[in-house]
C-alpha cells in the first residue's frame, strides 16, 4: 500500500477508501486495490490538473494545502501533477502561462476551479490582460472534469453579493458536467474523496439537484447536529454570554443549518476537530446556492424561518403526547 500511496499513512488511505467505498457500494478492499491499478497506470504520467483562481481569497487553496494529515497536500504533490495554480506554482510569467497553454492543448486534465467568475461590464478579475472568463472557457473545454470549489466558484459566494456580476461555473460554462464542492472554503476530505473517486471509477460520482455529490452533501445539517436535542426541547440560545444556554440551539441567533446540506456536523473541520455549530457561531449556510445574499443577515432570523421551525416542533410535541395518551 505504501508504495502506491507513497506519504499517505494509513489511517488517512482508509478514511479515504471508506468515503469512495461507502458512495460506490464496493468493499473498501476493492476500492484500495482499483485506486492501486489507477495510480501505477498513471505512475510515469500522473493525471495533470490545471487549477484557476478568479474573484477568490485563495481560502480553498490554504483549506486544502493546510490540512494537517497529509492526504490533500501528499495526494497534490505526489499523485497529481499541478501543472497550473496561481498560488502554490513556483514558475511566474511566460514560463507558468506556456506551460498552461502547453497542457490545454494536450487534454484529458482535472480542472478545479476556485473563485467566482466576473460578468458585469468593466475590468474586473483581468489576469495577464484577459478577463478571468475568458481563461475559464479557454481551460474548460479540453477538461475531463471540472471541480468547482468553495462558494465563490460553486455559485458566485460572497463576491456575488458584489457588483462585478459574479457567477459560479456552472452559469458560464455549458454542456460539461461540472462537480461543485460548495462550502467556503471547500472541505479538503469533499475535494481529496471526489479525486479519488474520479480516479478510481474515472466517472463524475452521483450528485444532487444542485452538483454536489450526494456522498457528502445528502443530509441537513439540522438532521446530524448535536444541538438537535435542545431545538425539539424548545432551548433556544439567547444569550452567548450565559453558560447555562453554551450548548443550546442556535437557531434564534440565525442558524441556517435547517436548510443547509452537507456532513460538516460529522466530519467536522481542522481534521475533524470542530466545526462552526459546535464553535458556537451557528450555520452560516454556504453550502447553499442562496450563500452569501440570500443568508444574510448571518446572526439574526429576519427570514421567519426560526418561527416556522418552532411552530413544526410544537406540533410535532403536541402530536408526540397525544400519542403517548392513546398508548397509556
Ligand atoms: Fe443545530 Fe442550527 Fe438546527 Fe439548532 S437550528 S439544531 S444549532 S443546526
Amino acid at each position: 500500500m505504501n508504495s502506491l500511496l507513497g506519504e499517505i499513512n494509513r489511517r488517512d488511505f482508509l478514511k479515504y477508501t471508506a468515503i469512495t467505498a461507502a458512495a460506490l457500494g464496493l468493499s473498501q478492499t476493492e476500492v484500495a486495490t482499483k485506486l492501486g491499478e489507477a495510480i501505477a497506470a498513471t505512475s510515469s504520467d500522473k493525471p495533470p490538473v490545471i487549477w484557476l483562481e478568479g474573484q477568490d481569497c485563495a481560502g480553498c487553496t490554504i483549506s486544502f494545502t493546510g490540512n494537517l494529515f497529509p492526504p490533500a497536500a501528499s495526494i497534490i504533490l505526489d499523485k497529481l501533477s499541478i501543472r497550473y495554480h496561481e498560488t502554490i506554482m513556483a514558475a511566474a510569467g511566460h514560463l507558468s502561462e506556456n506551460t498552461l497553454e502547453k497542457t490545454i492543448k494536450k487534454g484529458g486534465y482535472v480542472l478545479v476551479v476556485e473563485g467566482s467568475i466576473p460578468t458585469a461590464d468593466g475590468r474586473f478579475c483581468m489576469i495577464g490582460g484577459r478577463p478571468f472568463e475568458e481563461i475559464l472557457k479557454e481551460c474548460a473545454a479540453n477538461a475531463a472534469a471540472i471541480i468547482a470549489v468553495g462558494a465563490c466558484a460553486t455559485y458566485g459566494g460572497i463576491p456575488a453579493a458584489g457588483p462585478t456580476g459574479a457567477k459560479g461555473v456552472r452559469d458560464v460554462i455549458k454542456g460539461k458536467p461540472i462537480i461543485n464542492l460548495s462550502t467556503c472554503p471547500v472541505h479538503p476530505d469533499h475535494l481529496v474523496g471526489t479525486i479519488v473517486y474520479y480516479l478510481v471509477t474515472k466517472k463524475v460520482p452521483p450528485l444532487d439537484h444542485e452538483g454536489r455529490p450526494l456522498m457528502y452533501y445528502r443530509e441537513l445539517i439540522h438532521d446530524t447536529c448535536r444541538r438537535r436535542g435542545y431545538f425539539e426541547a424548545g432551548k433556544l440560545l439567547q444569550d452567548w454570554n450565559d453558560p447555562e444556554q453554551k450548548n443550546w440551539c442556535l437557531i434564534d441567533k440565525g442558524c441556517k443549518g435547517p436548510e443547509t446540506y452537507s456532513d460538516c456536523a460529522i466530519r467536522r473541520w481542522n481534521d475533524g476537530v470542530n466545526f462552526c455549530i459546535d464553535c458556537g457561531a451557528g450555520c452560516r449556510g454556504c453550502a447553499e446556492p442562496a450563500f452569501y445574499k440570500g443568508m444574510s443577515p448571518l446572526y439574526s432570523d429576519k427570514s421567519g424561518l426560526a418561527g416556522e421551525l418552532k411552530e413544526k416542533a410544537k406540533r410535532r410535541e403536541i402530536k408526540r403526547k397525544q400519542v403517548g395518551k392513546e398508548v397509556k
